[in-house]
């Protein structure tokens, strides 16, 4: 899968600010999902080339006027915003240049939009460039710049393969598919105050998916031990991905305890999911036993997601 943000669909603000912190969201998300899944790479068996952009389509916006007083769009697809640090960044690429091509083929056109469903374009400049990235490791994409249009060779890192994206509702929710990890509108803003917090939202998502609990449940069957027993290795494994990714493992604790109060329940139900407080213990735990272990490189290996697990 495509390792980068997608943008939701179909979403509807009412003018030019709530466009521009939808963006603002992608953006906030993107970055935090990046950092986890660059920091944690030594450490995940599937990893993608990650360019460090999100796209969006401007046929994603229901007005498009209202689109281009926002956003520049340099041509149809463009870039809305670059992860800090991420390849994009590094080669200058900025908000608004428009991709072109990949590898000499058009993207521009026709427009293959659905209706409330706006990515159709985007997924095409990700299928080829997944398909470039598994042939060579690299690709070359046509941009309309501000200075013009130029040929840009990427060649992105690999990372922890994981698509990350902001799901406009305003429920307190979260989830992972086994690919991607959705969070929602409610959840950003629940977490607004602090990036420490929703990216201990975003790793444990991240831990199910690299554990490949979807898989494990199919296998096993969807009894409350079992659901039980894969929240808790998530919650184990994202205080050693939020470490890694210089997030204080500790936000995890006061989120968990925020979370808590405010809904009464884990994540989905009280059966499935420890009550807050055995959580933070947990968590405590884990954190405790990790700072006991020799950091190499700066990272600590989650035993986790050792071979042997
Ligand atoms: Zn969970």
């Amino acid at each position: 899968m495509a390792a980068w943000i997608t943008p939701s669909d179909a979403a509807a603000p009412a003018d030019v600010a709530a466009y521009q912190a939808l963006a603002q969201q992608d953006l906030r998300l993107a970055t935090i999902g990046y950092r986890l899944a660059q920091a944690n790479a030594p450490f995940c068996d599937r990893k993608t080339q990650n360019i460090g952009w999100v796209l969006h389509d401007e046929a994603r916006y229901p007005d498009n006027g209202l689109a281009k007083t926002a956003f520049i769009f340099r041509s149809p697809v463009a870039i809305s915003s670059v992860v800090a640090g991420g390849e994009a960044a590094q080669l200058g690429l900025q908000a608004g240049d428009g991709i072109t091509a990949v590898d000499g083929i058009d993207v521009t056109g026709p427009i293959v939009v659905k209706k409330g469903r706006a990515t159709a374009r985007i997924e095409k400049i990700q299928t080829l460039l997944k398909d470039a990235f598994a042939k060579s490791g690299s690709a070359v994409v046509s941009i309309n710049t501000a200075a013009g249009p130029k040929d840009v060779k990427l060649q992105p890192p690999a990372v922890c393969a994981s698509v990350f994206w902001v799901d406009t509702k305003t429920k307190l929710d979260a989830g992972a598919d086994g690919v991607s990890v959705r969070v929602t509108e409610g959840m950003m803003a629940f977490a607004a105050a602090d990036d420490a917090e929703l990216a201990a939202v975003v790793a444990h998502e991240m831990a199910h998916n690299l554990l490949r609990h979807r898989d494990r449940l199919a296998v096993t069957g969807r009894a409350k031990k079992d659901i039980l027993a894969t929240e808790i290795e998530a919650d184990r494994l994202s205080v050693w991905l939020m470490q890694n990714a210089g997030y204080d493992p500790a936000a995890a604790l006061r989120f968990i305890e925020r979370f808590g109060r405010k809904t009464g329940l884990g994540i989905f139900s009280d059966t499935t999911h420890l009550r807050w407080g055995n959580r933070q213990m947990l968590m405590q735990a884990e954190i405790a036993s990790m700072m006991q272990v020799d950091a190499q490189n700066g990272f600590r290996p989650p035993p986790l997601l050792r071979p042997s697990n």
